[in-house]
């Protein structure tokens, strides 16, 4: 099998390797920014974001009494129905099997990238599920209390997934440099305000000032709008952290076996200050009993645990249901 080197041009004397099937090929085309195209950052921007995101709290942090943690989920939440993140938060976290399937197949592709030799599809989810069920944790003791015929039936979902996902991604090559469930993490006000992601997958990297990482998210669901707005969150974090944002993100929709790409420039980073300080801002106000949750009916009223209780969701729920007899 011929190489393929980590570069950004997709000419001529970098052919890519031959026994791609046409849909790894869309998608490393995609998931390739050639070289001129990348962006050189100034070396001061790190220090700027971080300035500006402290500048835009600093009114708000002083009341908080214990540190408030931000990552993709609390930005969404508080961009989408503030009631229902309201009534999540005071209800104990509980593991469900649709929750397992995309635990399993993130680990699954860990182990694919790191184990040595490879691995087929099924004995990659069989590795994962040995692994996690040894961790102690509560999705391990959820998965040992299913039954056989439940863990098989996991099993099965996972390794038709993942066998859709090495058809249809490139395989990650080591000089691509590749990394997974890479964890980031900022502290502003001496620790106050702590924002927070793990990036599903990572490759390439910076040179210097100059642009070059890809940071890929794997989605086992369907496509939604939000997932845009949880990259760019992402691209702040890894400016704040290693000083220069990524190249692109991508999100990679494994049932599809189809990439989404955004190419990160000033205006995206920009966006993602915005959406992030005014999102901490409310976040705090609503910690604080300083303002009423908005309630935003959509289609998380069909599930929400307040939607007996809630006349906007009820609304909602109604005129869906006539709009939907018709
Ligand atoms: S029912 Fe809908 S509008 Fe009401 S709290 Fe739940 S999600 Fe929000």
């Amino acid at each position: 099998m011929a190489s393929v080197e980590w570069s950004g041009d997709l000419d001529a004397k970098d052919t890519p390797d031959a026994s791609l099937t046409p849909a790894q090929l869309a998608t490393l085309e995609l998931i390739r920014l050639p070289n001129e195209e990348r962006v050189t950052h100034p070396s001061t921007l790190r220090a700027q974001i971080e300035l500006e995101l402290e500048k835009e709290t600093v009114d708000l942090v002083d009341l908080l009494e214990e540190p408030l943690w931000v990552s993709k989920r609390q930005l969404h939440a508080v961009n989408s129905c503030e009631a229902l993140y309201e009534a999540q938060e005071e209800e104990p976290f509980e593991w469900r099997v649709p929750m397992t399937r995309g635990q399993i197949f993130h680990k699954c592709v860990e182990l694919s990238i790191h184990l040595s030799p490879k691995r087929t599809a099924s004995e990659l989810v069989d590795e994962a599920l040995k692994s996690i069920m040894n961790r102690g944790d509560g999705l391990a003791k959820f998965l040992l209390g299913l039954s056989d015929v439940e863990r098989a039936e996991i099993r099965s979902e996972v390794a038709s997934l993942l066998q859709t996902f090495f058809d249809t991604f490139p395989p990650l090559k080591r000089g691509w440099q590749p990394t997974t469930e890479t964890p980031r993490k900022v502290s502003l006000h001496r620790g106050m305000i702590v924002l927070q992601g793990r990036f599903d997958v990572t490759v390439g990297r910076p040179e210097e000032l100059t642009a070059g990482r890809v940071i890929i998210e794997l989605k086992t669901g369907r496509s939604v709008p939000h997932h845009l707005d949880d990259l760019r969150f992402y691209a702040l974090l890894e400016t704040l952290v290693v000083g220069v944002p990524p190249a692109l993100l991508a999100s990679f929709y494994v049932d599809a076996g189809r990439v989404q790409v955004e190419t990160v420039d000033e205006d995206l980073i920009r966006a993602a200050i915005r959406r992030t300080t005014q999102s901490i801002q409310r976040l705090i106000e609503l910690r604080l009993g300083q303002t009423q949750a908005e309630r935003r009916p959509s289609g998380a009223c069909k599930w929400c645990p307040v939607a007996g209780s809630c006349g906007p969701g009820q609304s909602w729920l109604e005129e869906t249901e006539t709009r939907g007899a018709w």
